[in-house]
């Protein structure tokens, strides 16, 4: 079962993969305990993670939205082939920060790349291989660059990696992800990323345990 969790910046989406990720390994809610792998995109595997670095990084011109996609396609490719698609094989709970709903939303919506050149990468790239549920923590953009800032400081990250972005592109972003919900209800579910991360982690845990299968 592939879960994918997506949104803006703060949202708390590593948190909340930790916390899901202990609590389906305890077996919790009557889902029988399995094996469950955390990963996240861009990255999740060493080749990856070097495009990842090289594209994040902020040295240099940046890339552009086509460029980005076409990378974090590359890298989405090495990370699909060589620990998602073996895991969910194995019959592991695979759950991954950030993964095709992302693409969409910083290099398409807000990067201004069209919907079918990034869906024509997804059709070749990503394949069958759908999230089974997506998980969207929403925040309203300020409160999430707020959150971000701070625990960037926190690790003593460096110069603010949000500056050169308006505000306006994180409300584009916002406004991807939940228009992604309206149109895949089946597949996503908004959750309020607002409340504490206990509060979030509930509501993450009910929707969970009743949209999986058992
Ligand atoms: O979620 P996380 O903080 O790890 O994301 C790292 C950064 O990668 C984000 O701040 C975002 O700017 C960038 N990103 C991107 N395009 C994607 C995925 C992530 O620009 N498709």
């Amino acid at each position: 079962c592939f879960i994918t969790f997506e949104g803006g910046e703060g949202a708390g989406k590593s948190t909340q993969i930790a916390r899901l990720a202990a609590w389906l390994r305890a077996g919790a809610a009557g889902l029988s305990p399995r094996e469950v792998v955390t990963t996240r995109e861009p990255g999740g595997t060493p080749r990856a993670e070097r495009i990842r670095a090289a594209v994040l990084s902020g040295a240099g011109k940046p890339y552009g939205p086509f460029a980005e996609a076409l990378l974090f396609a590359a890298a989405r490719l090495d990370h699909l082939t060589t620990l998602i698609r073996p895991g969910l094989a194995r019959g592991a709970i695979v759950l991954c920060d950030r993964f095709s709903d992302s693409t969409r939303a910083y290099q398409g919506a807000a990067g201004g790349l069209d919907a079918e050149t990034l869906a024509a990468l997804e059709r070749v790239v990503v394949g069958a291989t759908r999230p089974d549920l997506t998980l969207i923590l929403d925040l309203a953009p300020e409160i999430g660059l707020s959150r971000a800032r701070q625990r960037d400081r926190a690790a003593s990250r460096g110069p603010d990696r949000f500056e050169a972005e308006a505000l306006g592109f994180h409300q584009r972003l916002r406004t991807a992800f939940l228009a992604i919900a309206a149109a895949e209800p089946a597949r996503c579910a908004v959750i309020d990323a607002q409340g504490s991360p206990e509060a979030v982690a509930q509501a993450v845990r009910a929707t969970v345990a009743t949209r999986l299968p058992h």
